[in-house]
């Protein structure tokens, strides 16, 4: 007999990621909104065979886990897995008054209650160590313990005298270990720990000594999703493969890929398909040995936003020998089942615009004003431009007797982004100018990019989920300030 009889997935783990405060569970119809959202989901990724979720915790969240879920995950054969970035939370911040000494001493060169903690200090690591058993005490069904540090780019780590020597690597590390030899004291089969490799941690330290049950979480956040992860040609990704291949000998084999294909905050909201991009990087992590891949999503804004790369994702975990241009047409066909043939051109223009709105990695929202050559930059942000338009068009050739709830949705988060796009486009160009002329076309760029949000305002609120209706007005906002301010006084 020839040809494949049976097939086991290409990765034993294949996750969806979210942070909890998404969830907006502390307002009750807001709460409401995302659940009803769940309920649909989640027997999705089942269907895909999707058979871990993971809950990101961050310092200002009052839950670790949306428990009115736990029973259709378990129902579903749908792991749950916890913790996020809760070093901050699992040394309380109320005991800096009495022990300063457990705190990192920061830049300033004094201890103070935000980042991480003080990894010389023994009682610092027990505290820290003791809230991680606490965690899995209480909630025994956690398969895997992400326990990450503040989530900030650089200086959450202690400068003290005994730390400083260690890099940022190595003191996370300690405490890490200090879970997993706590983790495996209590039981024969330990939950196994997470150390995440982002930010700081991106790059690993061959001093770093991993107990058996710590495997790594490698996040490349800032890589660029215009090429592939292994693409040589590309000019950000190779540091980051490279970071990944040597994490892999560090830790024996032993790691996660945490990615971001459907990440509304990286990519500023807007609507983006990378099926083919998605395809190459996990057989490029297949390659490498790897098992176990995750993709972070945004709920149902996800669902809006990014439905290509989401099925692309799962079908990649499954086996990435799949074709990513039927993909997008089994999309496009399963979502507007009677005008495919028009959505399947528009998901083609967005897969087109894609790459080049995502060439050079980073967040949408925070463009670089470094690049070696603006003007190419602009002429491709320009381009991207006017294929969203052609997107839009292909969109508005569905009959009006043929046009599903779904296509104004979509049609407005392209609209949104064709905005944006052209907004961008303005502000690197107003970066190349002087005086009164810079702050005058700075501030209409920005004010551009501000007013883009229209579009999605109009969008059903069922469709575009709590995030697009709350999270993406707070951190918009957050946005444009960092635009101003990088123009030095632009005014509102
Ligand atoms: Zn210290
Ligand atoms: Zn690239």
């Amino acid at each position: 007999m020839t040809g494949k009889t049976t097939s086991s997935p290409a990765f034993t783990r294949r996750a969806f990621v979210s942070d909890i405060m998404t969830w907006q569970y502390e307002k009750p119809d807001r709460f409401a909104l995302h659940l009803a959202h769940d309920r649909e989901f989640i027997p999705w990724m089942a269907a895909r065979g999707i058979n871990a979720f993971s809950y990101i915790r961050h310092e200002r969240d009052s839950r670790l886990k949306i428990d009115e879920l736990l029973p259709l995950l378990n129902e579903h054969g749908i792991a749950s897995e916890y913790g996020g970035h809760v070093l901050p939370l699992l040394l309380p911040r109320d005991r800096f008054a009495a022990n300063p000494e457990f705190f990192p001493v920061g830049a300033a060169g004094q201890r103070n209650p935000r980042g991480n903690l003080c990894v010389a200090n023994d009682a610092a690591i027990a505290l820290v160590r003791d809230g991680a058993l606490r965690y899995m005490r209480e909630n025994p069904e956690c398969s895997l313990l992400h326990v990450w540090g503040a989530d900030v780019r650089d200086g959450a780590w202690c400068r003290c005298g005994d730390c400083a020597p260690l890099s940022p690597q190595r003191q996370y590390m300690a405490v890490v270990n200090a879970i997993a030899a706590a983790l495996a004291e209590g039981s024969a089969a330990a939950t196994p720990v997470v150390y995440l490799a982002y930010h700081d941690t991106l790059d690993p330290v061959p001093e770093l000594d991993p107990r058996p049950t710590v495997s790594f979480e490698w996040a490349p956040r800032e890589r660029c999703y215009s090429h592939a992860i292994d693409d040589p040609a590309c000019t950000v990704n190779p540091r980051y493969f490279d970071s990944l291949k040597r994490y892999i000998d560090l830790f024996d084999g032993r790691g996660h890929v945490f990615e971001y294909y459907a990440d509304a905050i990286l990519f500023g909201g807007l609507g983006f398909a990378t099926p083919a991009i998605i395809a190459r990087d996990l057989r490029a992590y297949r390659a490498l040995g790897i098992t176990s891949v995750s993709c972070l999503t945004f709920g149902a804004f996800s669902v809006l936003a990014y439905p290509v790369n989401l099925e692309a994702f799962a079908r990649a975990t499954q086996s990435p020998d799949f074709d990513p241009d039927a993909t997008l047409a089994d999309v496009a066909a399963q979502r507007h089942p009677r005008c495919a043939p028009a959505m399947t051109a528009a998901y083609r223009a967005i897969a087109r615009a894609s790459s080049l709105i995502l060439e050079g990695g980073g967040e949408v929202m925070r463009p670089s004003l470094n690049s070696p050559a603006p003007s190419a930059r602009i002429r491709e942000l320009r381009a991207a431009r006017d294929i969203l338009d052609d997107a839009r068009a292909a969109a508005d050739m569905v009959l009006d007797d043929a046009r599903d709830d779904l296509t104004p949705a979509e049609r407005a988060i392209w609209q949104y982004g064709r905005e944006v796009v052209q907004g961008i486009a303005d502000y690197i160009e107003a970066a190349g100018l002087a005086g009164d002329e810079r702050r005058r076309a700075g501030e209409a760029a920005v004010g551009r990019i501000g007013d883009a949000i229209t579009h999605v305002r109009g969008i059903d609120l069922a469709l575009k989920g709590t995030w697009g209706a709350y999270d993406l007005e707070s951190v918009r906002d957050i946005w444009l300030s960092a635009l101003r301010r990088r123009f030095g006084d632009l005014q509102r």
